[in-house]
């Protein structure tokens, strides 16, 4: 119960398709979504598979909770290896897709192979079929879910699609959920690359409809746990500022704490912060609110800009990150701009952090001669400059010149351009940093550094926790280890149900309504456990494709000290780096060099995937 108990595994190399048994026992273990595709991908790839090849399967998860009535339970995730970082990836997504796709009778899709020509899946409860695709082949995704829904007569059918940043096989390439073109929020699986996966595949969407219902183990005690849970949100002080702002009201708070990454990081003030602020934004290009399935939260907000050069784009979002990466990163001055850079992403199907870093990127190699105006295709590399900002997004989607080198991710740039812009390419694992520079909020540092997808704000977001301390603690390395690995291992927890990041309950909500949902019977310290126990299966198969402590590190700009603002002076540099790694392996129970001991494999269950045996 809370599983549908299917798995739908399709092939696309022979055109075919089976319907499986979920093993309740790797259920109970892994509970959904990130843990379970861990513990299934782990299994089904070997060491160097590529990611872009057909041996690399693409997992497309639910958890026991989702579409359910448990507060923000329409989320699912995608789980593959990434051909950002070669390494492990699991890729989020809200809207309406992940509920269908329960409701289609399957936990999880499992799509193997490569097709010979462009295609994409239809799924209608039992009924699946790989269809024709080259119609849709070259065309943005707003434009993808417009022709699927028009030819299946369907406006409400749920629709995974990638854009042509996919099919060129940009390795930052993202899925996007539905198109802004909906009074539901859609969303994107943006980071790491699972858009590329799909298009190494000749996949281009994957259209959901589901007419069945998800049972219980106890539907009353579900209920109550749920009206309870929905009830906690509704109360929480943070809801109403989330449904007024989204996660836009960052912009400002990070700008006054000196955290909002400015000019490839060069900085971390911002003086036209109040220009693409959510305050800001709220006034000039809102026009209305959105919601995932079942999310009291309605976070998402609708956007078009009304007048000037940008006139008529409209938008779902942007969200801080966009604000942060693709505004302030970039230089850009005003929030109609980044509503446009926003909108040319979603539909190009690009992820919109790592498209802000390298272009941010390319623009810093501008100023320290890196790249010449000719590489620009004739432009200034000026922070700031919009037309080069717009002319990059287009070239990285359709590879075009430096494009075409920028697709590959910020750290394979930097490799092919040389000239000393390693030194400022801004990734880890070769995944480019979100929106918080850990000069400004040291705990990100080693959040970033031990993430298990590269660079990520998801895995332990610490900065609210640093900066509203009192005394605040941002500046420090002290405590960062335990809070690191508390939170990393609680959000594997979380990730896995799978319920939004943003949604205000407590531990013992999640263990309640997973009860009441499966019948599992975890006690809270059983549900943490499985979260540990995930943590640790994605850093063995890390650690399978070669990481290390080595890689557990830091862009070399870090080492800088900021020049200004709350955060002047504040560096990370290798010293302290390694001594919150230290700290956090020795509470992790790993060996100095990163590597989960054999004890601890033994306490979380995990011999059987300990390849040193
Ligand atoms: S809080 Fe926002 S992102 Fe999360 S489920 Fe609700 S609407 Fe979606």
């Amino acid at each position: 119960m809370g599983y549908t108990g299917k798995i739908l595994e399709i092939d696309l190399t022979h055109a075919s398709h089976e319907v499986t048994d979920l093993d309740m026992e790797l259920a109970r273990r892994f509970i959904g979504g990130k843990g379970l595709g861990a513990a299934l991908l782990y299994r089904m790839i070997k060491k160097g598979t590529d990611p872009l090849g057909p041996h690399n399967p693409l997992l497309f998860v639910t958890g026991p909770l989702t579409g359910t009535m448990a507060p923000t339970s329409g989320r699912w995730c995608v789980v593959t290896k990434s051909p950002l970082t070669g390494l492990f990836l699991d890729s989020h997504a809200g809207g309406y897709f992940g509920t269908e796709l329960k409701k289609a009778g399957y936990d999880v899709i499992m799509i193997k192979g490569r097709s010979k020509a462009p295609v994409y899946i239809s799924i209608k409860d039992k009924g699946v079929e790989i269809k024709d695709a080259g119609e849709l082949r070259g065309k943005g995704t707003v434009e993808t879910v417009r022709v699927l829904r028009r030819v299946h007569n369907d406006p409400k059918l749920r629709i995974a699609s990638i854009g042509p940043a996919g099919e060129n096989l940009v390795r930052f390439a993202m899925i996007a959920v539905d198109s802004h073109e909906q009074k539901e929020r859609g969303g994107q699986a943006g980071r790491g690359g699972a858009g590329a996966v799909m298009g190494s595949k000749n996949l281009k969407a994957v259209a959901v409809k589901g007419t069945g219902k998800i049972e219980y183990y106890r539907r009353d005690g579900f209920i109550e746990s749920a009206r309870k849970a929905n009830q906690k949100v509704l109360d929480s002080p943070v809801t109403e500022l989330r449904r007024k702002y989204g996660t836009t009201r960052i912009v400002k708070i990070m700008n006054e704490f000196g955290i909002l990454p400015t000019n490839n990081f060069n900085t971390t003030i911002f003086e036209h912060a109040e220009n693409i602020s959510g305050e800001h934004m709220i006034e000039a290009i809102v026009i209305g609110d959105k919601a995932c399935f079942n999310c009291p939260l309605r976070c998402g907000k609708q956007s078009l800009v009304k007048e000037g050069k940008y006139k008529g784009t409209e938008v779902e979002g942007p969200e801080y990150e966009l604000l942060a990466l693709m505004g302030s990163n970039c230089g850009i001055t005003n929030v109609e701009a980044v509503a446009k850079g926003a909108y040319m992403v979603d539909d190009l199907g690009l992820d919109g952090i790592s498209t802000g870093v390298v272009i941010s990127f390319a623009m810093d190699c501008y100023q320290y001669g890196a790249l010449s105006r000719d590489e620009l295709f004739g432009y200034e590399g000026n922070f700031g400059n919009e037309e080069l900002y717009f002319e990059l997004i287009n070239a990285i989607a359709y590879r075009k010149g430096i494009g075409n080198i920028l697709a590959e991710g910020v750290r394979t740039a930097s490799e092919k351009i040389g000239k000393g812009s390693e030194e400022y390419a801004m990734h880890v694992k070769g995944m480019e940093l979100p929106g918080y520079d850990p000069r400004g909020s040291f705990g990100m540092g080693l959040a970033y550094a031990t993430s298990d997808r590269g660079a990520c704000h998801q895995r332990a977001w610490t900065v609210f926790n640093e900066i509203f301390a009192d005394p605040p603690t941002n500046h420090s390395i002290i405590g960062k280890a335990g809070l690191v690995k508390d939170t990393q291992d609680e959000r594997a927890a979380a990730f896995s149900l799978v319920l939004c990041d943003f949604v205000p309950i407590d531990v013992e909500d999640f263990v309640n309504l997973i009860n009441a949902s499966t019948g599992f019977g975890y006690s809270k310290e059983e549900y943490l456990r499985c979260g540990e126990r995930i943590w640790n299966l994605t850093r063995l198969f890390n650690i399978r494709e070669g990481i290390s402590r080595k890689d557990d590190n830091l862009p070399a700009r870090l080492q800088d000290p900021l020049p200004e603002g709350p955060s002047k002076g504040c560096a990370i540099t290798d010293e302290m780096l390694d001594s919150m790694l230290d700290e956090y392996y020795e509470y992790r129970g790993w060996t100095r060099d990163g590597i989960p001991g054999q004890e601890k494999l033994k306490e979380l269950g995990l011999e059987e995937y300990d390849e040193r045996l």
